[in-house]
């Protein structure tokens, strides 16, 4: 090990940082999130800087570093030094101050003349993580920063908290070591952790309290069961939205409810690289629904139920958003039904994310004012809505489930008074690599599905907002018919993913 890691404690103790630039304004920034007492000496000073001196936050020297400044006979002495000046000799100078002094030093990014190196951190106070490389890369550290940051959310925090919390109550109540161990894996990893984690406090010191209780009365009876690590608890189930595929979509809370799923039930629109991000060992059960296959929503509702009576922990992982066309309703119904506690973690739903892929903006306000979801798999519902926003062209409308039924769904919107022209994309397989995007109009649409061969997953996006030329407005519209200048297989453009130039289709 070349670097001996330490936690310091600064609160309140003086620090020097010499220098005071941009670089020297963010370690003493950190530095006083640590509650150090900073100095400053620079001969030239960041504005904010002089302002964080102005209101008393740190003390300002004005000068160029001299070697006296640090130890010297009757001086003050910090209990750490920061050299950030962009001058070598100048960082070595306090450097060999500092050493002589007995103090350690840092100088930023050149660890050649640190005595102490500065990780990155992730701060979930009182849980932090310092990564460091040695010097050898700080981009590294920082690459491995942001990977530990997405799996050490926010509840860790308020999680360490609620342990702290119960120590003196365990260790008053559990008179072995071991025991007292099993007893706080439990705290942190069981119900009264998940209670924590959706800030349900109250419950989770209500858990916390029942099991200490359990535990105590299985110590006096001398029950050998008190020894088991996870005593059964009660199974939960976590709807999780997926997002349109591109795993980069999906929520930090649904990758860390994967990340402690003993079984994770997933549609076929759950991505497979979605999937990669859960526990190796979670048990995975693939309930797609296809076409005239794959178990029938009753046979999923009672696998859910089942698997959490068991005690496990179950992710029902759904694309897009599990409320939105997702029968995710449904479920927490029966799960409510069966007394199964289950929470919601919202995923980004087809619209969106096609919208974002495709650079649509689906309510630009230079064009719409709201944003319909609506299904296409269904002539009946089709017949039952208004269509008249989407005809005036102020809405934009987004049609999942459109594909099998686009000649009915055209049928309708042209019967609606939705101008043949009215700009339209179809987006399919949004977010993914396979991503490919069919600008075209309403009377062109199911022209250019068939002859581009679009099939599901696409989302079917009508409105202004889908064209690459800007507005057109509802009286354009209703004049450009079809006709010689208008038909429909010219309207068909199929462009790569953001940009939709006039171009032949590709994959983006
Ligand atoms: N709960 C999902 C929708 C399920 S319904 C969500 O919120 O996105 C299934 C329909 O969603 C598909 O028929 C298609 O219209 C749409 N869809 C899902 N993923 C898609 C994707 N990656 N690209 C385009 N459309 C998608």
């Amino acid at each position: 090990m070349r670097y001996f890691p330490l936690f310091l404690d600064l609160q309140g103790r003086d620090v020097l940082v010499i220098g005071g630039g941009s670089v020297a304004l963010r370690k003493v920034e950190t530095l006083r999130s640590a509650g150090a007492r900073v100095r400053v000496i620079a001969a030239s000073i960041h504005a904010e800087l002089g302002t964080l001196a102005a209101q008393g936050h740190i003390r300002l020297v004005q000068r160029r570093f001299a070697a006296g400044d640090i130890g010297a006979q009757g001086g003050p002495r910090p209990w750490l030094v920061v050299a950030a000046t962009d001058d070598r000799q100048a960082n070595a100078a306090a450097a060999g101050a500092a050493e002589a002094a007995g103090i350690y030093c840092n100088v930023v990014d050149d660890r050649e003349l640190s005595t102490g190196l500065m990780p990155a951190v992730i701060d979930r106070s009182p849980v932090q993580v310092a990564v460091s490389t040695g010097g050898a890369s700080p981009v590294l550290a920082r690459l491995i920063r942001e990977r530990l940051e997405t799996m050490l959310d926010e509840s860790l925090g308020p999680l360490a908290r609620f342990a702290e919390r119960w120590r003196s109550a365990a260790r008053s109540v559990i008179a072995g070591a071991g025991e007292r161990r099993r007893y706080f894996s439990w705290l942190l990893t069981g119900p009264a952790a998940d209670a924590v984690r959706t800030r349900r406090l109250a419950e989770a010191d209500r858990l916390a309290t029942r099991e200490l209780a359990r535990r105590q009365r299985q110590a006096r009876e001398g029950d050998e069961s008190s020894t088991v690590t996870h005593p059964p608890t009660a199974g939960h189930v976590t709807l999780v939205g997926a997002g349109p595929g591109d795993p980069g979509l999906l929520t930090l809370k649904g990758l860390r409810a994967l990340q402690e799923a003993d079984v994770i039930v997933h549609d076929r629109l759950a991505s497979g690289e979605v999937l990669d991000l859960a526990r190796r060992d979670a048990e995975r059960v693939d309930v797609g629904k296809r076409p005239g296959a794959g178990p029938s929503q009753e046979a999923i509702n009672h696998l859910l139920i089942e698997r959490a009576r068991r005690g496990e922990r179950v992710v029902r992982l759904k694309g897009g958003d599990p409320f939105i066309f997702g029968r995710g309703g449904e479920e927490i119904d029966t799960l409510r039904a069966a007394g199964v506690a289950f929470d919601v973690v919202p995923g980004i739903t087809a619209a969106i994310g096609a919208g974002a892929s495709a650079a649509i903006p689906l309510t630009d306000r230079r064009h719409v004012h709201a944003l319909r979801l609506l299904t296409g798999n269904d002539a009946g519902v089709l017949d039952s809505f208004d269509f008249s926003d989407a005809a005036a062209g102020r809405e934009t409308l987004a049609v999942y489930m459109g594909i099998a039924q686009l000649p009915a769904l055209c049928a309708r919107l042209l019967r609606a008074g939705v101008p043949p022209a009215l700009p339209v994309a179809l987006i399919e397989n949004a977010s993914r690599a396979e991503q490919r995007v069919v600008a075209t109009t309403l009377e062109g649409l199911t022209f250019a599905a068939e002859s581009q061969r679009v099939s599901s997953p696409a989302i079917v996006l009508v409105g202004n907002v889908t064209s690459p030329q800007g507005t057109i407005t509802g009286a354009e519209l209703s004049t450009a018919a079809p006709g010689p200048d208008h038909p429909a297989a010219t309207t068909l453009r199929c462009a790569p993913g953001p940009s939709r130039t006039p171009t032949s289709c590709h994959t983006r």
